[in-house]
């Protein structure tokens, strides 16, 4: 126990205010405050397991600590600058601002299945340049942190706690490579599958890259239950790398050593963008089939929504369908993945594309 002076000393041991997620400086204040290590798991869970609010989540303290903790620890690094819903089925999208004022997306899906997901942005921007993508006419800014990783699930999970949902699945596949902000995606998922923190099943947690290979082969290593997917999008080299300019550092061969080596350890995915005249065609699907050969892999094929600045289309219903039946009718496992939230532009990178021509 300490008085009003103990609790400003105490206050002054994160200089600035550490994030919430800084194990080190909460335990630092846990010590110092000598709070029972079961009550410091009571105002994590308030927070990161039942959609507490700040001062909620502090009222768990003894509150002699309060004033330190709340001094000492930044309840938020990010904050909801604009949320779009969907009027067609539900998809929600939410524009985070960082504190160093960039803007960075994340999307709710609330599939028929009842499982709620998210897709959470790993950088501000993207240096891959996609041709289809949104985010890859933007160029790259930074790497997010941790915190702020973890800050998209956290906000997202209090803004749905009064439809009584929570984030069941979370899917790295918004703004970023994740694989080129590996230290803190890797720390970062393993928060959201740890007990202590979010306590996600691994089977809930996906990392989507665009295939670079050496972090294909960490992430088999270091998150061994969580999933993996490929954005594939072309089984053929030169279509590849059209598409994605990084496929030029990893040849189809060496992406496939390292699908092997993740397959291994994990369920991995494999997307397929269908785009007309670039990836539905007899030899696409034929290159696809080799590609896959006998790998345990899924194949999800995507359909493509155009948008400003884009010349690429989406394969008609008619095409996705008929290559999904073909891939079938060759033992291939596969679905055609729905499009949600299309009216809110809930693609990576749209909205704050949109937002930034606008301003
Ligand atoms: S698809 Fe992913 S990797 Fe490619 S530009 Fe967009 S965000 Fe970057």
């Amino acid at each position: 126990m300490f008085d009003e002076v103990d609790a400003q000393n105490l206050s002054g041991l994160v200089k600035g205010g550490a994030s919430i997620y800084e194990a080190a400086a909460v335990e630092a204040l846990r010590r110092a405050g000598a709070v029972q290590p079961e009550v410091l798991r009571q105002f994590r869970n308030a927070l990161c397991k039942h959609s507490s609010g700040w001062e909620e989540a502090l009222a768990v303290l003894p509150g002699e600590v309060r004033g330190a903790f709340r001094e000492g620890l930044v309840p938020e690094v990010l904050t909801v600058h604009e949320a779009r819903a969907s009027e067609i089925d539900g998809a929600e999208k939410l524009v985070f601002r960082t504190g160093d004022d960039h803007l960075i997306e994340s999307v709710i899906l609330k599939p028929e299945s009842g499982r709620t997901a998210l897709c959470i942005s790993s950088q501000v921007g993207c240096a891959c340049y996609c041709s289809f993508c949104a985010t890859g006419l933007m160029g790259f800014s930074r790497n997010l942190s941790v915190a702020e990783i973890l800050d998209q699930v956290r906000l997202v999970n209090r803004r749905l706690r009064g439809e009584g949902r929570s984030v069941r699945n979370v899917v790295f596949r918004g703004m970023g490579e994740p694989l080129l902000n590996q230290a803190a995606v890797f720390e970062a998922a393993e928060r959201l599958v740890d007990p202590a923190w979010f306590n996600l099943s691994g089977a809930h947690v996906t990392i989507s890259t665009v295939g670079i290979a050496p972090g294909m082969r960490a992430f088999a290593e270091r998150l061994p239950g969580c999933r993996l997917a490929l954005s594939l999008h072309s089984a053929r080299q030169e279509v590849r790398e059209r598409l994605m300019p990084q496929a030029r550092s990893y040849p189809l061969e060496v992406l496939r050593a390292a699908l092997v080596e993740a397959a291994r350890s994990g369920t991995v995915m494999i997307e397929y963008l269908m785009l007309a005249g670039v990836t539905d065609g007899e030899e696409d699907l034929r290159a696809l089939v080799a590609f896959v050969g006998d790998l345990p892999v899924h194949v999800n094929l995507i359909p493509f929504n155009s948008f400003t600045g884009c010349n690429l289309e989406g394969s008609s219903v008619a095409v996705r369908q008929g290559f999904a039946d073909k891939l079938k009718s060759l033992g291939l496992s596969v679905t055609l993945r729905r499009s949600l939230g299309v009216d809110i532009m809930a693609a990576c990178g749209q909205l704050v594309q949109h937002k930034l021509k606008m301003d």
